[in-house]
C-alpha cells in the first residue's frame, strides 16, 4: 500500500489549481447518448440498446469503446458489452431476461482511458414482466444467441470456472421451484440463472428446469433478507435451499448483497442439492465457510458546498479490497477533488487545516473534477472515500457516489 503525505494545506491548494488546468488542457470528456428504451418489457422480448459515445460537447468521437450496458440494481454486471464503430456509436440487443417482475434502471457507461474520462449516460427506469412460469419451462431460455445477457462475460473476471470443473453432479435434470424474488430485491433476478448456469457449464447434459408448484418441484428455493451471524445460505436435507439477500454486519446498516456473492451462495446450496459434501480446498466452491462476501453497489447523494468534505465510509469483510467507484456532480459545474483514504481521520485532519494522506496509486484519487471514477486497489477496511468541493462549487450542489468491491 502506498501513502502519499501532503506537505501543507496551501501546497495542497495550490497543487490542485495547477492539477485542474493541466487537467483541463489535456483532457477529452466524454458524453454517453443512450437512445430511449421502451419503459415497459416483457420477459424474452428483445431491447435494442444503442447511442454514442463522443467527447469535448460532440467535437470528437471515440472509436473501438467498450460500453457496459448496466442494470443499477446489479451494476457489478454488464447486461451487455458492446464496442464503438468508426463514428463512435454503438447498438445491441439484449434478450430480457430475469427471475422476478420488476423494475430495471438501465444505463450505460464508458470506463474513460488515459487523457480520456468516464462517463455514464441517463438512466431508463423500465419495468419488466416475468412471463407467467409454465410447468418445467427452460430455466436458460434466454440464454443463446447473440445479445442475450452476457454470462460469460459477468464472470469471467471472478476465476470461478475452476471450481466448477471437477463437480460432477449423479442426476442429469431438476426440476426447481424458486419462491418469487421480494419486490425489492431485483438486483438478484440473474441470481438463479447465473447459479444454475454455473453447474450446467461445468456437467454437459445437467438442466435444471422451472417447476410450477413446489409439488412438482425436485427442490425448492427460499430468499431469505438476512441470516444471524452464522449462515448466509443453507440446504436443507436435498429438497430446500435458503439463500441470504444481504446483512446488517456492515456499520450496522443493512446491506444487499452483490448479484455475484448471490449467485455464489446460490451455487454453494445447490451443490449438497447434488449430493455435494464440504471440501477442505478454500478455493472449492463447497468449501463450508462462504469467503467472499462482497456488497452490492453502494450509491448515496450528498449535498455539499464550496470547501465542504465529505467521508464516505467503505464496506467489506476483507482488511484490504478493491474498489470501482463513480462521483459525479450532477449539476455538472461543480468540481471536486476525490481520494481514497486509510481512514475518517484524514477528514479530521483536513478540517483542522493538517496535511492528510491519501492512496497516491492511480486510480485512487482525481483532482478538479466534476465527473471521475476509476478502479482503487490496496484499500484498507477501515478507509474510504473523501470528497472535497472546490471553490466554485454552487450552494447544495449535489453530488453522486457510487461504490462498489470489484
Ligand atoms: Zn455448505
Amino acid at each position: 500500500m502506498k501513502l502519499f503525505l501532503l506537505l501543507l494545506p496551501i501546497l495542497f491548494f495550490a497543487g490542485m489549481m495547477l492539477s485542474v488546468e493541466a487537467q483541463y488542457g489535456e483532457s477529452y470528456y466524454t458524453k454517453i447518448k443512450l437512445n430511449p428504451i421502451k419503459s415497459k418489457l416483457k420477459q424474452d422480448e428483445y431491447v435494442t440498446f444503442s447511442g454514442q459515445l463522443t467527447a469535448n460537447n460532440g467535437a470528437y468521437v471515440i472509436q473501438q469503446a467498450t460500453i457496459h450496458i448496466k442494470n443499477q440494481y446489479s451494476a457489478n454486471f454488464d447486461i451487455l458489452t458492446l464496442t464503438t464503430d468508426a463514428n463512435g456509436k454503438f447498438s445491441g440487443k439484449w434478450k430480457v431476461n430475469v427471475a422476478s417482475s420488476g423494475t430495471l434502471n438501465l444505463y450505460a457507461t464508458y470506463d474513460g482511458d488515459d487523457g480520456i474520462t468516464s462517463a455514464k449516460s441517463k438512466s431508463y427506469s423500465v419495468s419488466v414482466t416475468k412471463k407467467s412460469t409454465n410447468q418445467n419451462s427452460n430455466l436458460n431460455s434466454g440464454s443463446s444467441g447473440s445479445g442475450s445477457y452476457d454470462y460469460q462475460n459477468s464472470y469471467q473476471n471472478k476465476q470461478y470456472s475452476n471450481q466448477y470443473a471437477n463437480q460432477q453432479a449423479s442426476q442429469k435434470s431438476y426440476n426447481v421451484y424458486i419462491d418469487p424474488l421480494p419486490s425489492w430485491a431485483t438486483y438478484a433476478g440473474n441470481v438463479m440463472y447465473d447459479s444454475t448456469k454455473m453447474w450446467e457449464s461445468a456437467n454437459p447434459g445437467l438442466k435444471f428446469y422451472k417447476a410450477s408448484s413446489v409439488n412438482n418441484a425436485d427442490f425448492a428455493v427460499k430468499w431469505v433478507k438476512e441470516f444471524g451471524a452464522e449462515y448466509v445460505g443453507y440446504a436443507y436435507g436435498q429438497q430446500f435451499v435458503e439463500v441470504g439477500l444481504g446483512d446488517s454486519n456492515c456499520n450496522g446498516k443493512w446491506q444487499p448483497y452483490s448479484p455475484y456473492y448471490s449467485a455464489f451462495i446460490m451455487a454453494h446450496e445447490i451443490g449438497h442439492i447434488l449430493g455435494k459434501e464440504h471440501d477442505n480446498d478454500p478455493n472449492s466452491l463447497m468449501y463450508s465457510i462462504a469467503l467472499n462476501r462482497e456488497y452490492a453497489i453502494e450509491e448515496q447523494e450528498f449535498t455539499l458546498t464550496k470547501n465542504y468534505a465529505q467521508f464516505v465510509p467503505l464496506c467489506t469483510i476483507k482488511e484490504v479490497a478493491s474498489y470501482d467507484y463513480y462521483v459525479d456532480s450532477t449539476d455538472g459545474k461543480s468540481g471536486f477533488d476525490v481520494y481514497f483514504v486509510s481512514s475518517p481521520n484524514e477528514l479530521s485532519k483536513w478540517g483542522k487545516g493538517e496535511s492528510f494522506s491519501y492512496y497516491s496509486t492511480s486510480g485512487c484519487f482525481g483532482e478538479g473534477y466534476v465527473r471521475y471514477g476509476g478502479t482503487c486497489s490496496g484499500v484498507s477496511k477501515q478507509g474510504g472515500l473523501l470528497i472535497i468541493m472546490d471553490q466554485n462549487t454552487a450552494p447544495l450542489a449535489k453530488v453522486k457516489v457510487q461504490l462498489w468491491e470489484k
